[in-house]
């Protein structure tokens, strides 16, 4: 992932601001934990599906032991979605300077994971506890 930070590095930025925030350096530490965007967009994820994404380190994000293995899958399908929004975000800030309140982001992938769950558990059991959760309706997060 090509964080300001590194790009700076490389000569092909010149200013390693965090594109979310504008505060602090982008790293990738920055991106997913520290960022006061980020924080919201998974305070905001947590507070709709029920699953705290430890927010200590990168690699923190896929040890969680706990759970089913049904839950887990359910868990790191939520955690690539937030990685993968939260990336596209900072893309479309590269592109065209704008970026989408994090409400609308987590609206946004809470559509993306009912439409992969609902396939997951057609005829399959309803998946659990997040899953009952995430298809429940409520797009209240605003
Ligand atoms: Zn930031």
């Amino acid at each position: 992932m090509n964080t300001n930070a590194k790009l700076l590095r490389l000569g092909i930025r010149d200013d390693d601001t965090c594109f979310l925030c504008g505060q602090d350096q982008e790293t990738l530490e920055h991106l997913f934990f520290a960022c006061r965007y980020s924080r919201e967009v998974l305070a905001l994820v947590r507070a709709r599906t029920g699953i705290k994404i430890p927010q200590t380190n990168i690699m923190g994000w896929r040890l969680s032991k706990r759970g089913t293995k049904e839950d887990k899958g359910v868990m790191n399908a939520v955690i690539n979605a937030c990685i993968y929004l939260i990336w596209q975000q900072i893309n479309s800030c590269r592109i065209d300077e704008c970026v989408l309140r994090p409400s609308k982001l987590v609206q946004q992938l809470i559509q993306d994971l009912k439409i992969r769950f609902f396939t997951l558990i057609k005829g399959n059991g309803d998946g659990g506890e997040y899953v009952r959760k995430i298809m429940a309706g409520d797009e209240g997060a605003s």
